[in-house]
C-alpha cells in the first residue's frame, strides 16, 4: 500500500511531503496500457498531484493538474482528493520512447518543451482557484516546482521518480519528494536545505535502497529537527459510477440525446480515469431525457 508522510522542521522553517507511490503508478501503468515513458510522465504527474492533493485543508477538496506540452504524448491529467488519492490519464498511452544517453527516459521530448501547466483547486466552495504557468522543461518536477515559485511566491523543491523495468516495460517502483520553505526561513536555513537537496539521491535510489518515507524526508532535511504531521495511506481511485455518467448525459443539449436515441438506439461511455465502459438503452436514454 503506497504512503504518504508530511513533516516540519521543529522551527516551522520548513515542510516537507514524501510518497510512495509505486502501487499508484504501477496500477496507473496497467489500466491505461502506457509505453514506458507515458508510464513515467503519468506517473509523476500523478506522484505529484497526490501529493499536492494531500496538502489541501478542506475535507471536500480537490486538486488537479493538466501538462500540456507540443510533444507526441498530448496532455497529462491528474486529479486527486485531499486524502491524496488520485486518478489520471494521459492522451497518448502508446507514445514512443527515448532516451537520454545515460539511459534515462526522456520525458521531456514526449511532453514538449512548450506549453502550459494548469493547476485547478476545487476548495468545494464554487469558484475554483486557477493557475497557470510555461512549462520549463516538461520534465514535469521542475514544471511543479516552478509553478509554487511563480504562482505561489512559495521556494519549492520537487523531485518525482519512476522506475521502470528495461526488459518488461513494468512499474518497478515510483516516489515523489516536495519540500517548501516557510515564510519567514533564514539564510542559514535556505544554505543547510540546498546541501541537502544537493547530496540527495534520486528518490527511485532511496526507495530501492528501502528506505521508508519518513526516512527519506529525514535525509531531505538532515541536520534539521523533524517532525511528523500526518501519514496516511494512499491510493489510486476513480470513483466513478453509472449515476455520475448518466448525469453528464442529462447535462448534454436536448438534440444529442435525441440523436442517440433514434440515430444509434443507445449510447455507449467510457471513463477516461478506469476505462470502465457503460452502456446506455434506449430506455435509459428516454428516462433521462424526461429528467431534462
Ligand atoms: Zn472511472
Amino acid at each position: 500500500m503506497d504512503k504518504i508522510i508530511r513533516c516540519i522542521t521543529s522551527d516551522g522553517a520548513i515542510m516537507a511531503s514524501a510518497i510512495d507511490s509505486t502501487d499508484i503508478v504501477y496500477k496507473a501503468s496497467k489500466i491505461h496500457h502506457t509505453s514506458p515513458v507515458a508510464s513515467a510522465a503519468l506517473g509523476r504527474l500523478l506522484t505529484a498531484t497526490s501529493m499536492m492533493g494531500a496538502m489541501l485543508k478542506s475535507k471536500t477538496a480537490s486538486i488537479n493538474l493538466r501538462v500540456s506540452g507540443d510533444g507526441p504524448l498530448g496532455p497529462v491529467i491528474a486529479v486527486a482528493d485531499s486524502f491524496g488519492n488520485v486518478k489520471g490519464y494521459v492522451s497518448n498511452a502508446s507514445c514512443p520512447s527515448t532516451h537520454y544517453e545515460n539511459g534515462k527516459l526522456n520525458v521531456s521530448q514526449a511532453v514538449g518543451k512548450n506549453g502550459v501547466l494548469n493547476v485547478m483547486r476545487d476548495l468545494g466552495t464554487g469558484e475554483p482557484y486557477i493557475g497557470q504557468i510555461e512549462l520549463q522543461s516538461g520534465e514535469i518536477a521542475e514544471d511543479i516546482a516552478a509553478y509554487y515559485a511563480q504562482s505561489e511566491q512559495i521556494p519549492t523543491v520537487c523531485a518525482l521518480g519512476v522506475l521502470i523495468d528495461k526488459e518488461t516495460s513494468e512499474v518497478l517502483l515510483s516516489g515523489g519528494l516536495l519540500i517548501q520553505l516557510l515564510p519567514g526561513a533564514f539564510e542559514d536555513t535556505i544554505e543547510k536545505l540546498e546541501k541537502n537537496i544537493a547530496e540527495l539521491d534520486s528518490v527511485t535510489t532511496m526507495l530501492a535502497k528501502g528506505m521508508s518515507t519518513l526516512d527519506m524526508c529525514k535525509e531531505a532535511l538532515k541536520g534539521f529537527e523533524v517532525e511528523v504531521l500526518d501519514e496516511f495511506e494512499v491510493k489510486y481511485v476513480c470513483g466513478c459510477s453509472k449515476e455520475k455518467i448518466a448525469s453528464l448525459i442529462e447535462s448534454m443539449p436536448k438534440e444529442e440525446i435525441e440523436d442517440m436515441i433514434v440515430k444509434d438506439h443507445g449510447a455507449q461511455a467510457g471513463c477516461h480515469f478506469c476505462n470502465k465502459k457503460f452502456e446506455f438503452s434506449e430506455d435509459e436514454l428516454k428516462a433521462i431525457l424526461r429528467k431534462k
